[in-house]
């Protein structure tokens, strides 16, 4: 049973579960509930890109979790995926967004992937998540008293801060770092939400997301670990310029970004870098993206 308290001291929500520290923890190459199969969640049949409601949700109604499965196969990856794959994983997206959106009590909707264990993934199989919020998240919340009087992401972005740009789509790390290779995946159109991107942005967002994320695994030299994050609009409209965040956890040299005494207790972060730094460092891998790479995936 899931239960919403409100903290006193900064009146923010925090969701509470009891149950689901039992959900399953170890079984990563064992039995997987994501592979097609008689006792799998997604069914028996074969798939391309599976949805359903989290048997372990972190909210029940209102609100919502789902899980949305990239792949039949165990493994996958987003970022290898075949181009075609990866748009059609976004128009999924996109589809729930407007459904759950719909839904009384939601609030805003928020579509996330623990990439790794190290982040928390408890199941190998590629998967993503998407919780319809009954709150709107504090971070959102932060941002949108900004958003309300001007738009920090319509704006000039300095060349060395810019991994690339597309026709719709830059890749820019953002001038406040919390996190040490932390780049943003921001439309050149100030646009609120997923369902609100044409087919051609979605196309090109869905390219630019799946160099980045395979740029990530040649620099660090391993399937990075990382959190990647749609910040979107809540579902009734706020002014608000969308982007995806990629935090990895790693920062080099097998090293872990930690949140400790200062983020986890003031949510205060202290990094370790400056984003030109994390910009120069970057670009080699990903130009070889842009320009090798997708000669393997088309
Ligand atoms: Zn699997
Ligand atoms: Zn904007």
């Amino acid at each position: 049973m899931t239960t919403l308290h409100q903290d006193a001291l900064t009146g923010e929500w925090v969701s509470l579960n009891g149950d689901r520290q039992s959900r399953p923890v170890t079984d990563f190459e064992t039995i997987c509930p994501f592979c097609p199969g008689p006792s799998s969640e997604v069914g028996e049949l074969p798939f391309d890109v599976a949805v359903f409601e989290n048997k372990f949700p972190a909210f029940r109604h209102p609100g919502n979790a789902e899980v949305v499965v990239y792949s039949p196969r165990h493994y996958d990856d987003l970022a290898y995926l075949p181009p075609a794959r990866a748009r059609l994983i976004w128009k999924v997206w996109a589809d729930r967004v407007h459904d759950l959106e719909e839904e009384p009590g939601t609030r805003a909707v928020f579509i996330f992937e623990n990439r790794g264990q190290k982040v928390g993934a408890t199941i190998g199989h590629p998967h993503g998540q998407i919780y319809a919020y009954p709150y709107i998240p504090p971070r959102l919340q932060a941002e949108l008293r900004y958003f309300a009087h001007t738009c920090p992401l319509c704006r000039d972005v300095p060349d060395t801060l810019v991994l690339s740009r597309g026709q719709y789509w830059r890749l820019e790390v953002p001038w406040a770092l919390r996190m040490p290779y932390q780049v943003h995946l921001v439309p050149e159109r100030h646009v609120g939400s997923l369902g609100e991107l044409g087919e051609e942005e979605q196309r090109e967002g869905a390219r630019m997301m799946q160099q980045l994320l395979r740029a990530y695994d040649r620099f660090f030299g391993m399937r990075t670990a990382l959190v990647m994050a749609l910040y979107q609009t809540p579902a009734a409209r706020a002014p608000y310029h969308l982007r995806w965040d990629f935090m990895p956890i790693d920062r080099g040299g097998g090293k872990i970004k930690y949140l400790a005494g200062s983020e986890l207790a003031m949510g205060a972060f202290v990094v370790d870098m400056v984003p030109e730094q994390v910009r120069e460092r970057l670009q080699p891998a990903l130009d070889w993206e842009e320009q090798e790479g997708e000669k393997l995936g088309e």
